[in-house]
């Protein structure tokens, strides 16, 4: 009786309590006005008793010494570099992190890709930087994970504003077929029908490719030199001949981008004391067996021969000994970083990230700052940076009349239309099908 009776009264304070919120929710809603003058009064009293600093930032201030990063906010100081993680998962991308893609931008204004892994692209567009900035791409090796979105930010590209051709640097191969210049030929032809669509009728300059395929075996070899810098390639050892590593020089610093390799004499002795470099860092075969379905061989094979484990990126930084070393292409999570982390921490102490996308280092002389960039998912293209020209009508394809015999061309609402535009701008355009 007594428990019943211990039931009954919680059950009754509950409603009690479920009413008064429901009540106060009600009052407050209807008597706004009244509360939010309180509030005010309120704020203004607290706000009395703010230091000077505290009150130039609240409450209508803006918050000082940000600890994130949000693209287009800050300027570069010219003897600065800065860094941001644009893919660094495993071949299959997925909403966390895209395949591999890193985007450096110098204080002398140029931006470099490195890599362009699938899923990657959204992740550049989120920088909110004008695509015609943004016309320089390294490829490490023809692995889809690093190249795969090369085409929708090529021909995409020249829908969001990209007005100058897209250079690309990449190795050739132990034969032709294996090469750069190879793919991007055939990936000109597999987009026949899309360039088809565009050339003739928008301003397609952007939809130049240039090409720069150099001796995958050259070794410290300089493949890139404008405007104070300088970017040499080394082999890297991956899968089969044909895959390098990059190093970038400027103003005296020296950023190392191994794409994919097994840990190699190249990097370690060109790469040597590198200010930051970034070096696979694969999930461990345990981890590939458990968590990835990988067979004990396979695992084996992958995670230590065709890539680079955890212990062995280590070493490899050991001898290098960067400023920062940054270890990219697991699956980073809650339960795979610990083990990564210990795993590297075996056999090196020095400075390491282990990036996640949308990670953004700023490099200075005396400092390396990481943090995390924002990203604003209703990004929208940058303006055009050049006037746009009329298209090269000589490029267009035409549609055929059986094709257009279909058309509904609905004159009702298509004259307003038109006429809409043509008022506002001052044109006469009847454009055709
Ligand atoms: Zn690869
Ligand atoms: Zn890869």
């Amino acid at each position: 009786m007594k428990n019943r009776l211990t039931i009954i009264t919680i059950i009754v304070g509950l409603i009690l309590f479920g009413s008064s919120v429901y009540m106060k929710g009600v009052y407050d809603g209807r008597s706004g006005d009244n509360l939010s003058l309180v509030a005010t009064a309120e704020a203004k009293k607290s706000d009395e008793k703010l230091t000077p600093e505290a009150k130039a930032y609240s409450p209508v201030g803006t918050v000082p010494d940000r600890d994130m990063y949000f693209p287009g906010t800050e300027p570069l100081d010219p003897n600065e570099m800065r860094i941001t993680a644009l893919g660094t998962g495993q071949p299959s991308s997925r909403p966390k992190q895209a395949a591999a893609c890193f985007l450096v931008e110098l204080g002398n204004g140029d931006k470099f890709l490195f890599d362009i892994g699938a899923g990657s692209h959204e992740r550049i567009a989120a920088q909110k930087i004008p695509y015609d900035y943004i016309d320089k791409v390294f490829i490490g090796h023809l692995h889809v994970d690093h190249f795969g979105d090369l085409a929708t930010f090529w021909l995409g590209g020249t829908v969001m504003n990209r007005l100058t051709p897209l250079r690309i640097w990449g190795p050739d191969g132990a034969e032709e077929k294996y090469g750069t210049k190879y793919m991007l030929e055939r990936l000109q032809e597999a987009y026949t029908w899309d360039i088809a669509t565009r050339a003739g009728f928008v301003d397609f300059r952007g939809g130049v490719l240039e090409i720069n395929e150099f001796d995958h075996r050259g070794v410290n070899k300089v493949i890139y030199e404008e405007n104070g810098v300088v970017i040499r390639s080394i082999p890297a050892i991956h899968a089969i001949d044909g895959s390098v590593s990059y190093i970038l020089e400027w103003n005296g610093f020296k950023f190392v981008y191994g794409s994919d390799t097994a840990p190699n004499s190249w990097l370690t002795e060109y790469g040597k004391n590198a200010d930051f470099v970034i070096h696979e860092c694969f999930l461990p075969p345990t981890l590939m067996i458990t968590k990835q379905g990988f067979t004990p061989a396979e695992a084996l094979t992958v995670s230590t021969i065709a890539h680079t484990s955890p212990e062995q990126f280590g070493k490899v930084m050991s001898e290098v000994k960067p400023r920062l070393a940054v270890g990219y292409h697991f699956y980073n999570d809650f339960d795979t970083q610990p083990e990564v982390y210990e795993r590297v921490r075996k056999t090196y102490d020095g400075a390491l990230s282990l990036a996640m996308d949308y990670m953004v280092w700023n490099v200075t002389k005396d400092d390396i700052k990481v943090r995390m960039a924002a990203k604003d998912e209703d990004v929208w293209p940058s303006p055009a940076l050049k006037e746009k020209q009329a298209p090269d009508k000589s490029k267009m394809v035409p549609m055929s009349d059986w094709n257009k015999s279909g058309w509904l061309e609905y004159p009702d609402v298509l004259n307003p239309l038109w006429e809409e535009v043509n008022k506002m701008y001052g044109t006469d355009l009847k454009p055709q099908l």
